[in-house]
């Protein structure tokens, strides 16, 4: 690409500009027309223009020749400047990370997270358990001790990196060229050339295992909630410490329990004269069967409440409350004896509807705040 513009004039610095001077207006112009970040409509071209000028201008030799001759002067040393050398100095400034000064491969390094899915009965989740977990993760090969090699076998420095296990290499961005950090191909990263490779983990260092941990599962832990186990994830590299393990609690759903934070629900049918003259009923809790006095006049949808009978709150003391809502349940097949009593109740019951004052939703909203 060329520019017709003068390079002073492109850079806006007066042609006795230090070397200094150049370099901060190069800066400022990158930073304002790079076109990663620009919002210019002609930030490209400018961009372009730029960079062309600071190759130049940067340069003692092309400057030199530049004020002498101008454009002709430069020949083939003008037209497409090496724009890596220079845009590598902003990039941390423009992007707030290096481009290529990424840490050196071997300093310590932590062991990524693994996440695995424990389930867990109703019941496991309200009160607490202990279980026994499997799961997969890299230790380090027990035949190399990480080192990569089959013992016995020679181990140099590799030549191609210096045995710093990364070499610089030009990429090709959106208009630029960067220069950028990559593990060394002679030895993938290792730093090292092995001889003969551990034929247990290929050379990696790592194999991988199975391992068992008995965990305990506090009370009151709920579905989608995790536990870590630090430290039991993968291994670090080069002394960086493990990663954590997550569980993530699946509960399995109960056959008549549910859940809504610490309280327990339960769902119970009574019949139509269990509602209208009241009962003792035994009602199924986490804890066991316990007494429940249903009142004469029961309406369905009621809920009744026996206090600390839900879920432990998690790591502190105290219970959530079980909520038993009731259903009266109307009975859809009569034997003939039936029949003939509601008949006869029905007389005395009359026959004008009445409006209700609350509706079943309404209630339960009441309760459980929508
Ligand atoms: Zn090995
Ligand atoms: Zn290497």
């Amino acid at each position: 690409m060329t520019t017709n513009r003068d390079y002073y004039e492109i850079l806006g610095v007066p042609r006795t500009a230090s070397a200094d001077e150049i370099k901060s207006a190069f800066r400022k112009l990158a930073r304002q027309y790079h076109p990663d970040v620009s919002k210019e409509p002609d930030a490209e071209e400018k961009f372009k223009e730029i960079n062309e000028a600071y190759g130049v201008l940067s340069d003692a030799d092309k400057r030199a020749r530049y004020d002498r001759f101008g454009r002709a002067g430069l020949g083939d040393m003008g037209g497409s400047p090496d724009y890596s050398v220079h845009f590598e100095d902003i990039f941390e400034e423009l992007f707030g990370f290096g481009s290529g000064r990424s840490a050196r491969r071997n300093t310590p390094k932590r062991g990524r997270d693994l996440q695995i899915s424990i389930q867990l009965k109703f019941e496991e989740a309200v009160f607490g358990v202990e279980k026994e977990i499997t799961f997969e993760r890299d230790e380090t090969c027990s035949i190399c001790r990480g080192k990569g090699a089959e013992p016995g076998s020679n181990i140099s420095t590799c030549g191609t990196c210096g045995g710093r296990g990364e070499v610089r290499q030009v990429r090709q961005t959106f208009i630029v060229q960067m220069v950028e950090t990559v593990p060394c191909p002679n030895c993938q990263g290792r730093g090292q050339m092995i001889e003969k490779l551990c034929h247990t983990c290929a050379g990696r260092g790592l194999e991988r295992k199975k391992v068992t941990k008995k965990v305990t599962v506090p009370a009151g832990v709920d579905n989608g909630m995790q536990i870590r186990l630090p430290g039991e994830g993968q291994p670090g590299t080069n002394g960086g410490p493990n990663g954590n393990l997550f569980l993530v609690v699946d509960v399995l759903p109960h056959e008549y329990f549910k859940r809504k934070g610490e309280d327990v629900l339960l769902d119970l049918d009574i019949n139509i004269a269990q509602a209208t003259l009241g009962a003792e009923i035994e009602v199924p809790t986490v804890d066991g069967k316990e007494k429940l006095t249903i009142p004469s006049g029961t309406q369905p949808g009621r809920v009744f409440t026996l206090r600390a009978r839900g879920v432990p709150r998690l790591r502190m003391t105290g219970r959530g409350d079980q909520k038993i809502i009731v259903n009266v349940d109307i009975p859809t097949r009569l034997s003939p004896e039936q029949r003939e009593l509601f008949e006869k109740l029905a007389l005395t019951l009359g026959t004008t509807p009445k409006p209700q004052e609350k509706g079943f939703f309404d209630k339960l909203n009441e309760i459980f705040g929508g």
